[in-house]
């Protein structure tokens, strides 16, 4: 048996503790990983609390990223020793997950530690962190440039909002950070933000059309956020959308696109193919300055990310979490 935080259900609804777990418990895959890492993202606060149901099977082990060694393999691509790291395809949600000592997956869901990376800097940057890269790619690969204008990333002080300003501020852009929080605006810039924006000027319903304000975006916030940000965008400038920390909503209109040429580009990190999830991982290993990411992480133990999940969907944990397990 090994230590792991369990989701159960039950007759009052989800219920959560920390104890041990049957090893011949864990579902089918044809690798096990002695997980050393993981990280706190939105959606493991949602499983956590039972706020959102994102947990389809119970027991679950929540925990949707993991670092860690391969203990024994039937898949010839690892062997045991190899360090490997994991995000999405539903870990913590319908396959048992990363809060817990070991984890069985299926092999083509992993990749290789990124040549570079320690696996507490793979956690440190995450679920969160590579989905802010998948957002950068998508600007790029829609062609958009930082001579066009300013970039704007929404839930700054947040995992993805705080890798996405320093990857967006090392790539050339003047990068635009809204925060609801005042105090992280020393933060924001440390980690390259040009201004800061106080986030509730874009959390309440706004025109069709506004002053064109910037040329990129970021947003983790959805709702009414990004349907002003798109209403602010200049002229075939485009907007990653990656979240929902405002509302799964968007209050919009048809105008920013058919008016301004603006983009909407949807990110899913969770089933990302192997090709662009190894690209995404080797230009993080690369372009992520690892003494900014040191400067947005906070480490816990294993037995205290239980608690945290009311924190993070509260919007009070900071940049990112890394959980040591082992
Ligand atoms: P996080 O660390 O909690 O960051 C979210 C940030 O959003 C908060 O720190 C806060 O930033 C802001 N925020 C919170 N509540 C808000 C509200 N009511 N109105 C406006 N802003 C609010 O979470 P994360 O792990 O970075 O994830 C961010 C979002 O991206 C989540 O919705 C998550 O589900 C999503 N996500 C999606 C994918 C994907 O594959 N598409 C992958 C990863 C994450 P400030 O305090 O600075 O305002």
């Amino acid at each position: 048996a090994f230590k792991a935080w369990v989701v159960e259900k039950g007759e009052g609804g989800q219920s959560l503790t920390f104890r041990d777990f049957d090893e011949a418990d864990l579902m089918e895959g044809d690798v096990t990983v002695r997980v050393t890492h993981s990280g706190l993202n939105y959606k493991d606060g949602l499983a956590l609390t039972g706020r959102s149901p994102v947990v389809r099977r119970f027991p679950m082990i929540p925990g949707i990223d993991f670092a860690g060694v391969v203990e024994a393999s039937e898949d010839p691509a690892y062997k045991p020793g190899d360090p490997v790291v994991l995000t999405g395809w539903g870990v913590g949600e319908t396959h048992l997950g990363a809060y817990a000592e070991k984890a069985r997956v299926k092999g083509g869901w992993l990749v290789p530690l990124p040549e570079g990376l320690a696996p507490e800097q793979a956690m440190a940057i995450g679920t969160a962190g590579y989905t802010a890269m998948l957002s950068l790619m998508a600007l790029e690969a829609h062609g958009v440039k930082p001579e066009a204008g300013p970039a704007i990333v929404t839930g700054a002080s947040g995992g993805v909002g705080s890798v996405a300003v320093t990857l967006l501020s090392r790539a050339g852009w003047h990068v635009i950070a809204s925060t609801g929080r005042d105090s992280e605006s020393d933060y924001l810039r440390g980690l390259g933000a040009a201004e800061i924006l106080d986030r509730a000027e874009l959390s309440i319903p706004g025109k069709p059309l506004g002053r064109e304000r910037w040329a990129a975006g970021v947003d983790a916030v959805g709702s009414t956020t990004l349907a002003n940000l798109l209403a602010q965008t200049k002229a075939d400038g485009a907007i990653a959308a990656c979240g929902l920390a405002q509302g799964m909503d968007l209050p919009s209109s048809v105008a920013p696109f058919i008016l301004r040429g603006v983009a909407l580009l949807g990110i899913n990190s969770v089933t990302t193919p192997q090709t662009k999830r190894r690209e995404a991982w080797a230009r993080l290993a690369k372009e992520l300055d690892l003494a900014k990411l040191a400067a947005m992480t906070t480490t816990v133990g294993l037995a205290e990310v239980g608690r945290l999940g009311e924190a993070i969907l509260a919007g009070e944990v900071r940049g990112r979490t890394v959980v040591t397990i082992v």
